[in-house]
Parts: structure tokens; sequence; C-alpha cells
């Protein structure tokens, strides 16, 4: 084990147990309190810089725990504004955050693994294989980094932040980290991002998405479909040979019976030109979802492609066409807008890419 194993991660732990570890430690709760709040919601990322904390509790604390493990190795910026951080873990493997700035909000997109498991063939990310799951920590790391580099540390975003688990890696494979992460990003007192503006996403790992469906404080979700029947999902996305569109529809019913108002339930489907993208596709994709007697909206997603994936995204045309067909079967459909393509950070893209032009070195950045 490294140094760093051995260390408790702060920030990966919830104002609970944040209040046992200060305990143990034989430190009263409110330097609990303290340091929740520098952490989480001005964003510190050393003890160092917890100046109300006497020095030598920091120098205890520096012995046997961590404020920080995720660096930033490189860090991209699109012409449309989007950020691409590529950090690395304690034990150098790639993960990568995606910042993604709209008029009336933000949107992070942050990674649940260090590569993906799963082998969806359109995907950069399968390339990497899996590397290792995220701790709660890492996960929660990643936002405070895309928004330290924003705003400034500390810093008040001037826009609400939203999340998405799109980033590498299956979700829903690290199921206890990342929702350990999630309860811990909605406390009050830290980064207060509630669960209703976290949207994750699965490619369908049918007993979590059962299991969501009976938790009440849950974030949104959005499933991957990708295609319309089992014969081409089978290719496209293994995991369906496993967990195939019956069952998975299935427990998305299920799912969709307990949604509770506000929250939001989405499929999502890439447009690969020529692979799924027909006509017959588009009608055998809405009575698929009528026959499951799913209301869900169904987002398009043109195909993002990347060397050496062997699509090209749907033309225009086609995904307005495969829409209307969705939409006179009574499917309600939107198409989503692919950002951050020029520096890999689009959907499907993110496999700890270092080349592009537009660079800057990690010593220019701020709350690194
Ligand atoms: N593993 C999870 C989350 C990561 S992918 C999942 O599969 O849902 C997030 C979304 O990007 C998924 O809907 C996926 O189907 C889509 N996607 C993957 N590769 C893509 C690509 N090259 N172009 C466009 N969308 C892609």
């Amino acid at each position: 084990m490294s140094e760093m194993d051995k260390k408790t991660n702060l920030t990966g732990l919830s104002h609970a147990e944040l209040v046992e570890f200060i305990e143990q430690f034989g430190e009263p709760a409110y330097r609990a309190r303290q340091i929740f709040g520098a952490l989480h919601h001005r964003r510190l990322r050393s003890f160092d810089e917890i100046s109300e904390l006497p020095k030598a509790l920091r120098e205890r604390l520096n012995e046997s725990a961590t404020a920080s493990t995720l660096t930033i190795e490189s860090r991209y910026i699109s012409e449309d504004g989007t950020r691409r951080f590529l950090m690395k873990t304690h034990d150098n493997l790639p993960v990568e955050t995606v910042f993604i700035p709209e008029e009336r909000r933000d949107t992070i997109c942050f990674s649940s693994q260090s590569g993906c498991p799963l082998q969806c063939t359109f995907c950069l990310t399968a390339q990497l294989g899996l590397l290792r799951s995220l701790t709660p920590g890492e996960i929660v790391e990643q936002i405070i980094i895309a928004l330290n580099d924003a705003y400034g540390v500390g810093e008040k975003p001037l826009r609400g932040t939203n999340l998405v688990g799109m980033g590498a890696g299956e979700p829903f494979l690290n199921f206890d980290s990342l929702m350990k992460a999630l309860g811990i990003m909605a406390d009050p007192q830290g980064l207060f991002i509630v669960p209703h503006r976290v949207t994750v996403s699965t490619a369908g790992i049918v007993p979590r998405v059962q299991e969501l469906a009976t938790i009440p404080q849950r974030p949104n979700l959005a499933i991957s479909l990708g295609a319309p029947t089992n014969e081409m999902r089978d290719e496209l996305m293994p995991i369906n040979k496993k967990w195939p569109l019956e069952e998975l529809l299935g427990a998305c019913k299920e799912f969709e019976q307990t949604l509770k108002a506000g929250e939001r339930f989405t499929f999502e489907y890439v447009m690969l030109d020529g692979v799924n993208d027909s006509d017959e596709q588009a009608r055998q994709l809405a009575n698929l979802l009528n026959r499951h007697d799913l209301h869900a909206r169904v987002n398009l997603i043109p195909h993002n492609p990347a060397d050496p994936l062997p699509y090209q995204p749907s033309p225009a045309e086609r995904v307005e066409q495969f829409k209307s067909i969705l939409e006179s079967k009574g499917v309600r459909t939107f198409v989503r807008r692919p950002r951050g393509r020029d520096i890999f950070a689009a959907c499907g893209q993110l496999a700890a890419r270092r080349e592009t032009n537009k660079i800057q070195a990690s010593s220019q950045l701020i709350g690194a």
C-alpha cells in the first residue's frame, strides 16, 4: 500500500463520518464542522489552508489524513467554452471531468470509474478497459476542482450547478461510492448540490435500476438504449447479453412507477450513421417503448466521432426524420447538441486523450 492508501481522504466522508473521525482523533466535534465547511463550502484542497485550525492539529491531520488526492494533469478549453480536465489519481490513473457552461446553469460531467469495463463499440472510454472504480472522495473532488477552476477557490458560482454522471465508467457498477458522493455533495453545509440537480446515466445494470426505484433521495435517471432490438444492442452494447431489453425495460417501468413530481427519467440513444438510425429502427424503438408503456423522453445524441471508432454521426436531416417518426408515435424526443467535440470532451470521447492544441499546463491552474 502506498502512503496515500493508508490516509483517510476527508473529502470522501459525510459530515457525520467526519464528526466520528475527529472525535476518535480526540478533538471536539466543532472541528469537524469547520473542516467540512472548509473542504466542501470553501472548497479548500489542503489542511494547511484551513487557517482557523491550530497548526498542531493541521500537522497531525496531515500525518493520517488528506484533504485531496486528485491532481490536474491538463486542461483543454473548447471553442464553445467547454473545459475538459484530465486529472490523475494518487496511483496515477486517469480521471476526466467536463465543465459545460450554459446561459442559465453550468453542467459538470463527472466520471465514476477510471476507464470502463463495458465494451460499447461506439465509446472511446471502452478502449481503456476498467482501471478501477473511483472512491467517493475522488468523485466529489472532481466537482470541487471544476468549480474552483471556473470561479476561483471558494467563490460562489454565478449560475446553478447541475451534475451528470456521464463521464468515464459505468456509475451503477460503482453504486455505493456514487450514492455516498451524491449524499456528501447534497449537504447544505457543503457544496449543496441536491439530487434533483443530478442525473446519472447507466448502460442498463438492471439490479441497480431496481434498487434506485426503492431509494427516496435519489438522482434523476437516464438509460442508454442505443439500439431498438436485442440483436443490434448485443452488438453495440454487450452488457445487453446479461440484461436484455425486455428485462431492462421491465425494470424501467418499475422505476417509472415510483417517479415523484420534479424527478426526471430519460432514455439516451446515440445516433450512428447507417447503423441504428433508419426509419424502421425509429418505428421499432417507438413500438418497444410503447409496448412497455414507458413515457420517458428520448434524447437523441448524434455520435461523437473519434478515431479509431468505426462510426460516423447521423446527418442532421436523418436525426430530424428519426425524431419525427418517434413523435408521430407519441414518444417525446429531444436532440442533444454536442459540446466540446474539438477537445475530446463530448459523450463517448473520454479516453485520457492528450493531443490537441488547446492545452494549458497545470501550473497555470488555480485550485489544482
Ligand atoms: N456508462 C454510462 C455513462 C457514460 S456514457 C452509460 O452508458 O450510460 C454517457 C452517454 O454517452 C451514454 O448514453 C452513451 O451511450 C453515450 N455515448 C457513448 N459514446 C458516445 C459517442 N461516441 N457519441 C455519442 N454518445 C456516446
